[in-house]
């Protein structure tokens, strides 16, 4: 069935979705709801996707790949991907508010990642004519050649989550598009629209059929049979840790690769030296940002003992200044948590903190008072006096929550920021030059930012230290993931 899909996801109708070229339906016709997070209004309803649906997706994926999309020269798929980027620069407003409405994100906020989302897609631009293999001198008996061909990897699933569908399916798209691979997207069943947006801008710049599919579903229905799918060469998965390790079972069927970007539980050590007109609305925002949904958020900010009051009070006061609100207005700095499931969530630990001692400076409870009552807001939370052993300090929160703790040396400071399962980002504030580069060899994370936080940039390798994943996104490394190394030996005597 092809049905002329919607523009604007925010008046209540329904979207089908994308696959081989086509908007359709769940083979099983079912649908579900998606909600403002910031107004608990229904916003959307979208298909119920499930096996049969990623049969099809995967089929028309494979199509694709050996079809007419493996025809498509390097610069053939660079002009593709610089179409994209333009196309999504025309409408980046529409994409803003897209993501702003199916799950909060303050629009400012939004709007501030064009230039990271369309760098993204005009570094894989580039990228794609530089793809290369290598001559390699042999040892062999005879006249014999040998080389390199890079090929890629086939089939791609990506799976995604709630926080950053625009990030994270550009992400996985452009580096698919850059190597030659096809894709099956499943985006999170908690904020489908703007992917499905992408994939209708995707059409429009020419991208054949088969070549970018989507398919809306839930974890257990689309996403654990994309997983697990013989004909999917490659994984690509964005979400929690636990999460990931079922993926990394559900690929062994087929010995799929398997990258994975997984959570956090970030250290930010401020040390006594930091500039403080720096440091705090930094660090504040390095977690209060997208309501604390950010994978790499400081939730844990080890403060030297001799500021650490000071501090904190500062912190908190910033804390309490940012404006809540429904992110549509350009002036919310803090918008909702994405279901009511998630606040709970959060309630949940901010109970534990008070429960375990400690001591709430600000913050600490759901707004619901006037406009915010329909919506999921929790105000900025600031916890000081708190131990290393509790729950606030150990687990990922994904709210605006952060846990202040002091220290003496920095060697205590390294120690305990490195004594968590996670490895993905962490945060060092100092003037001085030699701290600054020692903290960043010492601490186990995949990204370390001193005096900064949240830089981000397509040429820099992002990605996780232990259990917040392998694999990387950003950079030349990046490509590598897609592509697959074959040898070729050639007798020429
Ligand atoms: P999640 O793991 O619950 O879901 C992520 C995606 O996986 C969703 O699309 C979901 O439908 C799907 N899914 C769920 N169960 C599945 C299964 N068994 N098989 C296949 N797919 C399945 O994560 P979430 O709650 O949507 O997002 C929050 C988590 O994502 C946090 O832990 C956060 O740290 C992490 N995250 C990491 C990064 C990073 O780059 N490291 C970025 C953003 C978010």
């Amino acid at each position: 069935m092809t049905i002329v899909p919607i523009r604007q996801p925010i008046d209540g109708r329904h979207r089908p979705m994308f696959i081989g070229g086509l908007w359709v339906e769940a083979a099983s016709g079912q649908t579900f709801e998606t909600r403002n997070p910031a107004t608990g209004e229904i916003i959307a309803t979208v298909p119920r996707g499930g096996r049969q649906d990623i049969e099809r997706a995967v089929a028309a994926a494979r199509n694709a790949f050996v079809g007419p999309w493996s025809r498509f020269k390097p610069h053939e798929r660079q002009k593709l991907l610089l179409r994209i980027a333009n196309l999504f620069e025309r409408h980046w407003e529409e994409i803003c508010t897209s993501d702003t409405t199916d799950m909060g994100l303050p629009i400012a906020r939004a709007r501030g990642n064009a230039n990271r989302v369309l760098g993204m897609l005009r570094y894989y631009a580039g990228m794609a004519t530089a793809l290369h293999g290598e001559t390699i001198e042999n040892s062999l008996p005879g006249d014999i050649v040998s080389f390199t061909r890079k090929e890629p990897v086939g089939v791609v699933g990506a799976i995604i989550p709630w926080n950053a569908p625009t990030a994270a399916s550009i992400w996985k798209i452009g580096p698919a598009l850059a190597t030659g691979c096809t894709v099956v997207l499943k985006p999170s069943e908690e904020a489908p629209l703007t992917p499905l947006l992408i994939a209708e801008l995707m059409a429009e710049a020419g991208v054949p059929d088969g070549v970018v599919n989507v398919v809306t579903g839930t974890g257990a229905e689309a996403g654990a049979p994309l997983a697990e799918h013989m004909g999917v060469d490659k994984i690509v998965f964005t979400g929690s840790t636990l999460t990931g390790q079922s993926i990394v079972r559900a690929s062994a069927g087929n010995l799929k690769r398997v990258s994975l970007e997984l959570g956090g539980k970030s250290p930010v050590i401020v040390c006594a030296d930091a500039d403080l007109e720096r440091a705090v609305p930094v660090a504040a925002m390095s977690v209060f940002a997208n309501s604390g949904q950010i994978c790499i958020a400081g939730s844990r900010l080890f403060v030297a003992r001799s500021i650490h009051d000071e501090f904190v009070e500062r912190l908190s006061a910033y804390a309490a200044s940012l404006r809540i609100g429904n992110g549509i207005d350009p002036e919310t700095e803090i918008g909702p948590l994405i279901s009511p499931r998630q606040l709970e969530r959060v309630e949940g630990y901010l109970r534990a903190g008070s429960e375990e001692g400690a001591r709430l400076v600000t913050g600490g409870t759901r707004l619901s008072h006037g406009a915010l009552a329909a919506g999921n807001f929790i105000a900025p939370t600031v916890f000081a006096g708190v131990s290393d052993t509790m729950r606030i300090a150990r687990e990922e929160i994904f709210g605006p929550v952060i846990s202040a703790l002091p220290f003496d040396t920095l060697d205590e400071a390294v120690r305990r920021a490195n004594d968590t399962p996670y490895g993905l980002a962490a945060g060092v504030f100092t003037r001085d030059l030699a701290t600054a580069h020692q903290l960043s060899r010492r601490l186990q994370a995949g990204s370390v930012w001193v005096n900064t936080y949240h830089a981000i940039d397509p040429a820099v390798p992002f990605g996780g230290y232990k259990m917040s994943g392998y694999g990387r996104e950003g950079g030349g490394e990046h490509l590598g993931e897609y592509l697959s190394t074959k040898g070729v030996f050639i007798r020429i005597d």
